[in-house]
């Protein structure tokens, strides 16, 4: 799976916090910085996880935090198709498409993808947002010979 370009370090986390005139604190930093170094959307429970046990992170803060990334719209969320909100960050900001595993079920953002367009709509409909999420194999599922679960139907040899 093709990583981010870089590590973000907690400087990138720092600065991209400070752009909101927000307070840095380490809880918002941490998260930050989890959210930065994956490729896909993580669930609340995901990034617990990658906290580590020994984190002083208490499960309210992370759900404050991630709250808080996204109404300054640092971080976007959407759901899977379990329906649990997952979080990403966008290095690039800005509506993008989004692309869904139906084996693993990851969530990811296709930043180079450009943003999404409306259809052509009737007369005097007007779009405010376009949201376009593609369903289909990641990276890691399709090099791992996996078939869309959506459409695992049985081959069998006519005859
Ligand atoms: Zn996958
Ligand atoms: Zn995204």
């Amino acid at each position: 799976m093709p990583a981010k370009s870089q590590i973000a370090t907690s400087d990138v986390a720092e600065t991209l916090i400070r752009k909101t005139g927000a307070r840095v604190t380490s809880a918002r930093v941490q998260i930050l910085k989890i959210l930065l170094n994956s490729e896909r959307a993580l669930s609340h429970n995901e990034i617990e996880t990658r906290l580590g046990r020994n984190n002083a992170i208490d499960r309210v803060t992370v759900y404050r935090v991630l709250e808080w990334l996204t109404d300054s719209g640092v971080a976007h969320k959407l759901t899977d198709p379990d329906r649990v909100w997952r979080f990403n960050v966008s290095a690039k900001g800005g509506n993008h498409p989004h692309f869904v595993c139906t084996c693993c079920k990851g969530v990811f953002c296709l930043e180079n993808a450009g943003a999404p367009r409306a259809p052509k709509l009737p007369g005097s409909f007007r779009a405010t947002q376009v949201e376009l999420t593609v369903h289909g194999l990641c990276s890691d599922c399709s090099a791992s010979g996996h078939s869309p679960s959506s459409h695992n139907r049985a081959r069998r040899r006519a005859g």
